[in-house]
């Protein structure tokens, strides 16, 4: 009896969640433009609620940052849509993020692209978006603590590339890690950042300033480190 209530009240939380997550996806995606029907379908899937802290669950679906611990932040549900889908992932790629986070962003690439590799520079954040994306079954992510602004040069080049947190200007080694005919997405600045979508081609790289955003700054790891 007890346990048939528990199971009653769980199944509500999970409907509940589910309820907000569809509403996201249709207000706060599919109606500012978000238009990529494998972005949308991962979004749907991913349970973000399970990447904040639970004294935010009942935030995780608004349309807004919110706080993951030291001083860092998951990002607004539309700015990790947009970028995604500005990334033009396709299922075979192979993709590079900077700044895991939580590893919520890392979910919705793991749920579009063959294989993910994370960057992050705080050993906390890095373990944890491990054991969070272990927990929920997302193998094929593989996350490393470390200064994202040298890349992950073991496994280059890359289909696409996602910063999510700002330098202030495009890391070149980032560049050099991407496959021609590629896009890395970036928040470029310090105060006024815009989100850039550089194209690499044989010959030429294209840059185009998009939307203003406003990320947590790039670190680095030792200024001294060549
Ligand atoms: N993508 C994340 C949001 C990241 S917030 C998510 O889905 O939750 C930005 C993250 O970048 C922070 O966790 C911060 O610690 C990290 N970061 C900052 N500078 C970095 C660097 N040089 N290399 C790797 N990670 C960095």
């Amino acid at each position: 009896m007890n346990s048939k209530i528990i199971t009653s009240d769980s199944t509500t939380a999970e409907d509940k969640f589910e309820l907000q997550r569809r509403q996201m996806v249709e207000y706060q995606l599919r109606d500012r433009g978000i238009k990529d029907e494998r972005v949308l379908a991962a979004m749907s899937k991913v349970p973000r609620h399970e990447f904040v802290d639970s004294s935010w669950r009942d935030l995780a679906y608004s349309d807004q940052p919110l706080p993951i611990g030291h001083n860092q932040t998951i990002s607004q549900p539309y700015i990790v849509a947009y970028m995604t889908e500005a990334a033009e992932i396709s299922p075979k790629a192979k993709v590079l993020e900077i700044g895991t986070g939580c590893g919520y962003q890392g979910a919705i690439l793991g749920e579009i692209a063959q294989k993910v590799y994370s960057i992050e520079i705080t050993p906390q954040l890095a373990e944890k978006a491990r054991l969070t994306l272990s927990k929920l079954g997302y193998y094929n992510i593989k996350i490393k603590t470390g200064d994202g602004y040298q890349g992950w040069a073991e496994h280059a080049p890359y289909n696409a590339i996602i910063v999510t947190a700002a330098p202030k200007h495009i890391p070149k080694t980032l560049i050099d890690q991407l496959a021609n005919n590629c896009k890395l997405i970036i928040p470029v600045g310090t105060w006024s950042q815009q989100i850039v979508v550089l194209t690499k081609t044989e010959d030429q790289i294209i840059e185009k300033s998009t939307i203003p955003v406003r990320f947590v700054p790039m670190r680095r790891k030792s200024k001294s480190r060549k």
